[in-house]
């Protein structure tokens, strides 16, 4: 199965390795590539706002945020291959457009953040051709924004600035038809600047990052209570699949 439901959200069912090659391979084809990774917060949003819904099942590519999401598909009897972290295919992505001399343009983040990022790129990944940074503080409209990206011509497009603002920003961009890889990717940038760390590598295993964020940012903690609410909505739907396979 490809495509995986949870809670009104298509996952697509694929490794990060697949996930990798086809975003690349679909980027080769200069198709305009729109990636959510969405996690339960941005699941329970969406199960809210058809509109959003909307707007994520009809993006290119949908990836498995969070090891919430992983459980609800094994909940649902439709298991997805594996977590397919924003942060890891920026990184990965990063990489790629270091190696290939891509043009790249990052959007989102507090203005002292960007900054940071900014020299990190620099050092990091010097063959990149970074043709826009902007913070994600901006008082234009994300039309605007979407209209100053597109004349930068990138070949990748990376958004932080949330849910789902990120999203709408780049749906815009799917919309003017801009030939590049364009994925929402949250809080990535304060991580990548070091502004925050990442989990260490024990809480990753464990799949615990979200406690480990929790704990050092305790103002997180309250964006906590929609797990509980999130495998509430998956359990009933659990039980409503039931009911209509018998
Ligand atoms: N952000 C932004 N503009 C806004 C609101 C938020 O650039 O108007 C940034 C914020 O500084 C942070 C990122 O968006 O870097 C979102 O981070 P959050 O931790 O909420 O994202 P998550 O990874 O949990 O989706």
């Amino acid at each position: 199965m490809s495509k995986v439901d949870v809670l009104g959200v298509q996952f697509d069912n694929y490794s990060e390795e697949e996930f990798r090659q086809k975003i690349l391979a679909q980027f080769s084809e200069k198709k305009p590539t729109f990636v959510v990774t969405a996690n339960p917060e941005i699941v329970m949003k969406a199960r809210e706002n058809q509109k959003l819904l909307q707007m994520i099942n009809e993006a290119d590519f949908v990836t498995p945020d969070g090891i919430g999401v992983i459980k609800a598909a094994n909940m649902l009897q439709t298991p997805l291959s594996e977590r397919v972290t924003g942060y890891d295919l920026f990184e990965f992505f990063m990489k790629q457009a270091n190696r290939k001399e891509y043009r790249v343009y990052l959007v989102g983040a507090k203005p002292e953040v960007i900054t940071a990022v900014n020299k990190k790129v620099q050092t990091k990944y010097p063959h990149i051709h970074l043709v826009g940074l902007k913070d994600g503080y901006f008082e234009e409209s994300i039309e605007v924004v979407a209209e100053e990206i597109y004349q930068a011509k990138p070949d990748f497009v990376f958004a932080a600035l949330g849910f789902p603002k990120q999203e709408q920003l780049l749906n815009l961009l799917k919309k003017l038809e801009l030939p590049a890889v364009m994925m929402g990717v949250g809080g990535s940038f304060d991580v990548f600047s070091g502004q925050i760390k990442r989990a260490p590598k024990l809480f990753q295993k464990l799949h615990l990052e979200w406690l480990y964020r929790a704990l050092r940012n305790p103002s997180r903690f309250k964006r906590l209570l929609i797990i509980p609410r999130f495998l509430k909505a998956v359990k009933k739907q659990v039980k409503a699949n039931e009911n209509t396979s018998h």
